[in-house]
């Protein structure tokens, strides 16, 4: 087990914001996790980071990283991987194995425990839709399903606590061609509307009803409205970018600004989809 002390932690986010923590385990395998969760119940469990505000202030709650943990096995149309695999590891393999089902996440910037915990999808298809089965870290057990619960954006490890262990994902036999070429044009989507040239963390705020929220963020003037380093993307108004130097504070003074004009002038009530820790 690897442990940090005192160690910055913008470089574990995709916000690239952050300032120190006291104690960071990074845990070598599966077995390892489970000591360390147990040790700490209440530490930070971090995926890829692509969802997480972190603080400016230090952290002194223990995070635990999973990015080590990156066993991966395929038995017939199924992947069974570690929760610190990357997507587009996962994504790698499925094609490797003509195995359909996955593509939709391809370019989600996440592990697979992140993307189980926050049911992540795009372009019609989510985890819930995929998952076999999931193993995890409740009170101190190790226990399994075969039915875990999804709602959008949220899984039940979201609402009732658990830490993912490893997961099953069930695919469908399919043709590699056709995986490649889906791969490919979903990642051009992707770079065709998204702000990938600086640090962000996806969609700053779920969807309302199904519907995007930029309108509503267009709507009230905060396209490239920027506070200190950070920025409502000219690009795509629905991520807020770090340019350079941008704190927790100036994302949550936004976020904030947001919220209360979307409030004032649509009488809706946006919630955040990005996790910040304080
Ligand atoms: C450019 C960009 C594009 C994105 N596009 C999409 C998109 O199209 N669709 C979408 O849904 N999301 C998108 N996201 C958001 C993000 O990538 C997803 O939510 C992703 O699933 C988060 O995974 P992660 O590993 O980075 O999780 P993290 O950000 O590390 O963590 C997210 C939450 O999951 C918890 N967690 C992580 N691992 C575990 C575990 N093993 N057990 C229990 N809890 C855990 C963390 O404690 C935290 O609460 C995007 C983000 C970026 C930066």
């Amino acid at each position: 087990m690897l442990h940090l002390t005192n160690a910055p932690i913008a470089q574990y986010s995709t916000f690239n914001i952050g300032g120190i923590a006291k104690d960071i385990y990074i845990p070598q395998n599966i077995d390892e996790l489970i000591d360390i969760a147990t040790t700490y119940p209440n530490a930070i469990i971090l995926g890829n980071g692509s969802k997480i505000l972190f603080p400016d202030s230090p952290l002194t709650t223990p995070l635990i990283l999973t990015n080590h943990l990156k066993n991966i096995s395929v038995t017939n149309n199924t992947i069974t991987a570690d929760c610190g695999v990357h997507l587009a590891k996962l994504n790698q393999v499925a094609l490797k194995y003509s195995l359909t089902g996955l593509e939709f996440s391809y370019g989600i910037p996440g592990r697979l425990g992140g993307a189980i915990f926050m049911n992540a999808g795009a372009h019609g298809g989510e985890f819930a839709d995929i998952i076999h089965s999931v193993t995890y870290l409740k009170n101190g057990k190790v226990m399994s399903t075969t039915s875990p619960s999804f709602s959008y954006r949220s899984s039940q490890f979201k609402t009732d606590g658990g830490i993912i262990l490893q997961a099953t994902l069930k695919l469908s036999n399919g043709n590699a061609n056709d995986i490649k070429a889906k791969m490919s044009q979903l990642i051009a989507l992707r770079v065709a509307s998204q702000p990938l040239n600086h640090p962000n963390c996806g969609s700053t705020f779920k969807r309302i009803n199904g519907e995007a929220v930029y309108k509503y963020i267009d709507g009230v003037n905060m396209r490239g409205v920027k506070c200190g380093g950070a920025q409502v993307s000219t690009k795509h108004s629905g991520f807020i970018v770090n340019l350079g130097g941008a704190t927790a504070r100036d994302v949550t003074t936004l976020v904030k600004t947001i919220k209360q004009k979307v409030k004032d002038k649509y009488n809706i009530n946006l919630q955040e989809e990005m996790i910040t820790i304080s």
